[in-house]
């Protein structure tokens, strides 16, 4: 095996650095929550609601792992306003974004919806803060061209 033992350097213990690179390549299904990109790519966020209990997901789930109903989920639009609850900026990207600039990643609390959402900081907000105001709006990455959503500010 390619690899060499090293100390890490915060706890000094013995670690396996291997020097092997992983390509990752996802294939997901997700026929049952097609509906979210489908939206996603209009410009709209959608989460699911269980029309049994009333548990709401995001991101969307195909069944609900609250009261276990497997039958169709409901899509609905996300009130996006909220605020930002935590903040990093990213340095050490991995390899999928080695190309890309640093860039600051945040989780944002959707007030009228009650969830929490994972996303890059748009640059419309140049000093993070928490508690600062935000909505997520969703747009075609410079980088790469995905349709993506971001924490912006509103
Ligand atoms: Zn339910």
């Amino acid at each position: 095996m390619p690899g060499y033992i090293v100390k890490d350097e915060k706890t000094k213990n013995p670690v396996l650095l291997d020097l092997r690179e992983l390509d990752i390549k996802y294939r997901i299904p997700v026929s049952r929550i097609e509906k979210f990109y489908q939206a996603l790519d209009q410009g709209i966020i959608m989460g699911t609601k269980c029309p049994v209990c009333g548990a709401r997901f995001f991101p969307p789930q195909a069944w609900c792992s609250d009261c276990g109903y497997s039958g169709e989920m409901e899509f609905y639009p996300l009130d996006t306003h909220g605020h930002l609850m935590t903040f990093t900026k990213i340095f050490a990207k991995p390899k999928s974004f080695s190309s890309f600039g640093d860039y600051t990643v945040g989780i944002a609390h959707l007030d009228k919806e009650d969830l929490n959402i994972l996303a890059w900081i748009d640059e419309s907000i140049q000093k993070p803060e928490v508690g600062m105001e935000t909505v997520i709006k969703v747009e075609k990455r410079k980088e790469d061209g995905a349709t993506v959503y971001f924490i912006a500010s509103p």
